[in-house]
């Protein structure tokens, strides 16, 4: 062969190792980018690396940040599973060496290297003759050491290597912080999880053992105040009031942890909304009157029929007319109004109150959320009666939104389903 031939097949044999090494690249990215699970894709990591290399054997070793060790987590090779249980120091060790450097190594007789630490080798009777170690690095901070043991053949190892063992250590370390990233995810959930069941357990346990003794306070309460006039009469008015409020927010709570735990059940009766709405209205009558709003009924002749759950639809009803009537100052004006609309019954709940900027029309309706931080809040509440109003209404299949204007009112729309067999769910705005 003339020595040009001899030159063109030695580029032909280059290009295709070069190849041969994309190839390897690209499948284990495609690898890497397909699972989370870091077993295979270490395996694969370390056979492409001795494969590629043409080296005996390959380990990653993982730092333990609590002992500052240096621990297999993966490798092959000749006694490869006897490394399951052994260390490595950091200190008169090259795996150590590399780790605190942060760059790669390549010793060609490791044995009269002074950091060279004899009892990996002793613990598998493994011979290790020449060594490339490259650091897994996650942000700049080393993570552990790939290492690639005794090149076969007599060439040594070449900075193509050194460039195969490095692109493919950067691989290894973002599947381990990858694995580390989802590990950690997963234990959040399930301290949520647990931190859900306290919590739900806990409301459950206080809801049931407040209820018993508000009883007895509201009962007595409001017996002494028929009884009672005068000063202390006033007094125990203020009593009965808080007491009230106490018994809502116990029922706000309990409502809450049935929607939960889907232990909500819709109880169908065909009734009149219209009348419905008159029950409530004059309910918050008393309310409205304290405060010298002017409370309007919008209602037309039609009963407005329906087939839903009659409490729930009340709870919706009477959350937004509390509502109306809190967040409008004295004198304002609150109205109610109703309509069919093709299959649905649509109710609307006005006021000349302080409004909602537009950003918070739908976080209104989570639960906790109020447009004034609690710590500054001049009105009172949880935060929760919107949330509830639109779990009840959505087990309906129905829709809540609003529309409002600061400074100007606001407008609540429930809209209902007036069959459930004719129910079309449509996306809350
Ligand atoms: P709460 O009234 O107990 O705070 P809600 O869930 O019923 O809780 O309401 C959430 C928040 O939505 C309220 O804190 C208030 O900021 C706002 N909001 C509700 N209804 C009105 C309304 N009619 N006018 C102005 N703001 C309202």
């Amino acid at each position: 062969m003339n020595p040009r031939d001899e030159l063109l097949e030695q580029r032909i044999a280059g290009l295709e190792r070069r190849i041969a090494y994309l190839e390897r690249i690209v499948k284990v990215s495609q690898i890497l980018n397909s699972t989370l699970s870091l077993e295979p894709l270490l395996r694969i990591i370390i056979q492409s690396a001795t494969e590629l290399t043409h080296t005996e054997a390959c380990s990653i070793m993982l730092l333990d940040k609590r002992t500052g060790e240096l621990r297999f987590a993966h490798s092959i090779g000749e006694g490869s599973e006897g490394l399951r249980n052994v260390t490595v120091p950091l200190d008169n060790s090259i795996a150590g060496w590399i780790v605190r450097q942060g760059r790669p190594l390549l010793i060609r007789d490791a044995k009269t290297d002074p950091r060279w630490h004899p009892q990996v080798d002793e613990a598998i009777e493994f011979d290790t003759r020449s060594i490339l170690g490259v650091p897994l690095k996650v942000k700049n901070e080393v993570i552990g050491v790939m290492e690639l043991l005794n090149k076969i053949g007599d060439r040594g190892f070449s900075q193509d290597d050194i460039q195969i063992a490095s692109t493919l250590a950067a691989q290894a370390a973002i599947a381990i912080e990858n694995a580390r990233l989802l590990a950690e995810l997963q234990h959040a959930y399930d301290d949520l999880a647990e931190l859900d069941q306290l919590k739900s357990n806990f409301v459950s346990i206080a809801s049931h053992e407040l209820r018993t003794p508000l009883a007895v306070i509201l009962g007595y309460a409001s017996f002494l105040r028929e009884e009672v006039s005068g000063e202390a009469g006033e007094q125990l008015e203020i009593v009965l009031q808080s007491a009230m409020r106490l018994r809502s927010i116990i029922d706000d709570m309990v409502n809450l942890r049935h929607v939960d735990t889907g232990e909500v059940q819709l109880e169908r009766d065909i009734f009149s909304m219209k009348d419905l709405i008159t029950e409530v209205t004059s309910e918050f009558a008393q309310l409205a009157r304290a405060k010298q709003q002017v409370m309007h009924l919008d209602l037309p002749d039609d009963p407005l029929k329906i087939d839903a759950d009659r409490q729930k639809v009340y709870l919706v009803l009477a959350n937004l007319l509390s509502n109306a009537i809190k967040f409008t100052p004295s004198r304002g004006r609150v109205q109610i109004s109703a309509q069919k609309k093709g299959e649905e019954v649509w109710v609307s709940v006005m006021d000349t109150g302080i409004g909602i900027p537009q950003r918070d029309y739908n976080r209104i309706f989570d639960r906790f959320y109020q447009v004034e931080p609690t710590l500054t809040r001049r009105y009172e509440g949880m935060g929760l009666g919107l949330s509830i109003a639109k779990s009840m209404v959505e087990l309906h299949n129905g829709r809540i939104w609003v529309e409002s204007v600061v400074g100007k009112g606001s407008r609540f729309t429930v809209a209902l389903p007036i069959s459930p067999f004719r129910a079309v769910p449509v996306a809350t705005s």
